[in-house]
């Protein structure tokens, strides 16, 4: 049985009371509420609800101005506060967000997913999808079912519907599909490609919601030199390679050029380091309201062993996933076949468990996979990870993500 919640809903229209009440008694949740919003504040730290649904548009105080002062109230900081408003500019959505709601829903609601909305802006998880874990080239069919054979390709979702990319191997196509099959549009998002090596830019042009008017994307990558990454991405799709041009995508795309950098955008942090990896490669963290997912693909980690061992390459990549609560990362060989792989600009097994557990990371997950290594390859790097990380009594768990396997943070 699912825990019931507490809520408190502050709505000067009554039957929008009645009918939010009714459909979040239904799954068995407790329900307080005012039609008036001007006692409510003291009302509200009295009852300690686990979440406070407020209307916009009040005669009294409206409910950005209510929001604003529940966020000062020192008691109930563990409440979430979710604004449900006919308005749907994104002038006050945004605006909610920055006074400090955790979810924003517009009116009228949808009956049958209300409920469901609700809980999703609560729980406020970061959803994880894996949509391709190969490295350097598509390994379809054969032993590779299991794990799947597209390259690098995997999304962040959150609750507030923000979405991000990270690269445009061949997976991108399953996520393309996914999109237009599931959402709703316009499509909003930004793509953050690592580098612009084949296998992580060159399914772009088979990402169907570029082609559609009134949807928006940010490709955001390294540049190179005097190439952009407006130019790096460009190139391929310049009609000899490719036969349809960028200046085909009929949804707005924007550029941006990164380098070693640290930005905030939609109450995330966004950190960026220079991998170790011939041409410019950017590993990416994404820090949200206590949580974290780094990306750091493709980089090679030198043992220490090694006379290319880099100490303090290693003490910024070790600060760089301190703590983080998924490393998604390059682990494209065993430590065997790395021997006769050094300076290919990858990373082996061996590697990669003792950065993780040295870092404190909370869960590591397996990626950018060899092309010739097959599923049972792949279990094999899995287990030698968990063999070695029991020795060492690590913290860090580790999974090899399948192709659409979807983790919540
Ligand atoms: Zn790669
Ligand atoms: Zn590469």
């Amino acid at each position: 049985m699912k825990k019931k919640l507490k809520f408190f809903i502050v709505d000067d229209n009554k039957d929008f009371i009645n009918l939010a009440s009714k459909l979040l008694e239904a799954e068995n949740h407790i329900i307080f509420s005012s039609d008036s919003s001007v006692n409510t504040l003291s009302e509200i730290i009295e009852q300690k609800p686990d979440c406070a649904l407020l209307d916009i548009m009040m005669p009294d105080i409206d409910g950005l101005e209510l929001c604003r002062r529940l966020r000062r109230e020192p008691s109930l900081d563990e409440m979430k506060i979710i604004i449900v408003s006919g308005k749907t500019y994104e002038f006050d959505r945004s605006s909610a967000f920055e006074f400090g709601a955790d979810g924003y829903i517009t009116k009228p609601v949808d009956k049958k997913i209300f409920s469901k909305q609700i809980l999703q802006f609560i729980k406020d998880h970061i959803h994880i999808t894996f949509w391709g874990v190969r490295g350097t080239l598509p390994a379809p069919g054969g032993e590779n079912i299991r794990y799947g054979g597209n390259t690098s390709c995997v999304s962040l979702e959150f609750a507030d519907g923000n979405l991000m990319i990270f690269d445009a191997g061949t997976g991108i196509k399953a996520l393309s599909d996914h999109l237009m099959a599931e959402k709703t549009l316009p499509i909003e998002a930004k793509i953050f490609i690592s580098h612009p090596h084949w296998d992580h830019i060159n399914a772009i042009p088979f990402f169907a919601p570029l082609y559609i008017s009134g949807n928006e994307f940010e490709i955001c990558g390294p540049s190179y030199g005097e190439y952009t990454i407006r130019e790096l991405i460009s190139a391929q799709m310049d009609g000899v390679f490719f036969p349809i041009k960028i200046k085909d995508f009929r949804a707005t795309v924007n550029f941006s050029n990164l380098k070693e950098e640290t930005f905030n955008m939609n109450r995330m942090e966004i950190r960026i380091m220079l991998l170790n990896h011939p041409g410019n490669c950017l590993g990416y963290r994404v820090q949200y309201r206590g949580r974290s997912v780094s990306y750091v693909t493709d980089n090679e980690i030198y043992p220490k062993s090694s006379r290319f061992y880099n100490e303090d390459y290693m003490n910024k990549l070790m600060d760089f996933v301190k703590d983080t609560d998924a490393l998604i990362t390059d682990c494209t060989y065993s430590d065997e076949d790395y021997k006769s792989k050094i300076n290919w600009g990858h990373s082996s097994i061996g590697q990669v468990v003792d950065l993780s557990d040295r870092a404190g990371v909370k869960t590591l997950y397996l990626f950018h996979h060899e092309p010739n290594q097959t599923d049972s390859d792949i279990d094999a790097k899995l287990e030698t990870a968990q063999v070695m990380l029991e020795q060492r009594k690590s913290r860090t768990s580790c999974i090899a993500p399948k192709e659409k396997q979807l983790f919540k943070i």
